[in-house]
């Protein structure tokens, strides 16, 4: 093999291999393991080691983790846990995790308690003064970002918005202002609808819907999200598969603008039109006139008109 200059070549004495890096039997404990978004080769190869050697695999619906555990040849019992009977079977899983055993959690995709079940269990477990050890891998979002091409350094998932239409413009008014990217997971039914609704509250802003991501028809669309809405809308047939939606940050201009629309529109909730401008024209030190035309088409947008 030819090595470049500065290239580094890995061998076994050069590998960091951390303590346990897979090829032991896991001490006791509970092991929050990332299993595949789509393409089933993403999984680590401590992630396999885990999940052959646990006691236990307490994943969310058997049928789909076992294509997974199947695939790679892993038989060990398995145990559903998921949010209809999380408070139920939470008890039973930290008495065996006080017993002695390796239990693993797994989810049917991604990284447990992103958007999915297996926060109590890890906080009862912390609580209890036993060992929580992450087994990092895929998650949705974080791979979402990692190809977008919108900006990462500043970041809030906000997992699921609400499906209808009030609540969902109600969910995102709280971050109009803030000057960070935001990622959500939408479903392909309601993208045209959420990206309309986003553009109305959020303004004009750059965004990614990324379909499929890790699977054969991976797709990444980018545009403003008026649009993104438009393109949706006009789309004739039905948008297929799963969705993380990453909306850009606003520019300066934008943020202002933001920051006085969420004032405005908690005023608007209270107020008449004339008395929600003229507080946050006070609040802000914009120009009273610029805010009341503001609000008549925040108010106009709130009704619905
Ligand atoms: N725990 C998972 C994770 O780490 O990303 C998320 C679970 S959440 C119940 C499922 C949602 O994640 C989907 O509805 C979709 O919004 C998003 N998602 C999962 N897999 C995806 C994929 N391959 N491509 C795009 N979005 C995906």
């Amino acid at each position: 093999m030819v090595q470049m200059e500065g290239e580094t070549v890995a061998n076994s004495s050069q590998s960091d291999r951390s303590a346990n890096d897979g090829d032991e039997a896991p001490v006791p404990g509970l092991y929050v393991v990332a299993t595949p978004i789509g393409n089933l080769g993403d999984i680590s190869h401590r992630a396999l080691k885990i999940l052959e050697t646990v006691d236990v695999i307490a994943c969310e619906d058997t049928r789909t983790s076992l294509k997974l555990l199947n695939r790679y040849g892993i038989r060990r019992p398995l145990l559903a846990y998921h949010e209809h009977n999380a408070v139920r079977m939470a008890p039973k899983l930290l008495a065996k995790l006080k017993d002695g055993a390796a239990i693993a959690l797994i989810s049917d995709a991604g990284t447990p308690l992103i958007s999915d079940p297996g926060y109590r269990l890890v906080e009862q477990a912390q609580e209890a003064g036993l060992p929580v050890v992450s087994v990092p891998g895929p998650c949705a979002f974080v791979a979402a970002l990692s190809i977008c091409g919108l900006p990462t350094d500043k970041v809030l998932f906000l997992g699921f918005a609400p499906p209808k239409q009030g609540a969902r413009q109600r969910f995102v008014e709280p971050y109009a202002g803030l000057d960070a990217t935001l990622a959500l997971y939408e479903s392909p039914n309601r993208i045209a609808a959420a990206l309309r609704d986003y553009a109305a509250v959020l303004g004009p802003r750059q965004a990614a819907v990324c379909r499929e991501l890790t699977k054969t028809h991976e797709e990444v669309r980018r545009g403003d999200l008026e649009a993104l809405a438009n393109a949706y809308e006009r789309q004739e047939e039905a948008v297929k598969g799963e969705i993380v939606l990453v909306i850009g940050p606003p520019d300066a201009k934008e943020a202002e603008e933001g920051v006085m629309d969420d004032a405005l529109r908690r005023a608007l909730r209270e107020m008449t039109v004339k008395e929600a401008a003229q507080a946050v024209a006070f609040m802000t030190g914009e120009k009273k006139r610029t805010v009341y035309q503001r609000a008549l088409a925040l108010k106009a947008a709130m009704d619905g008109s």
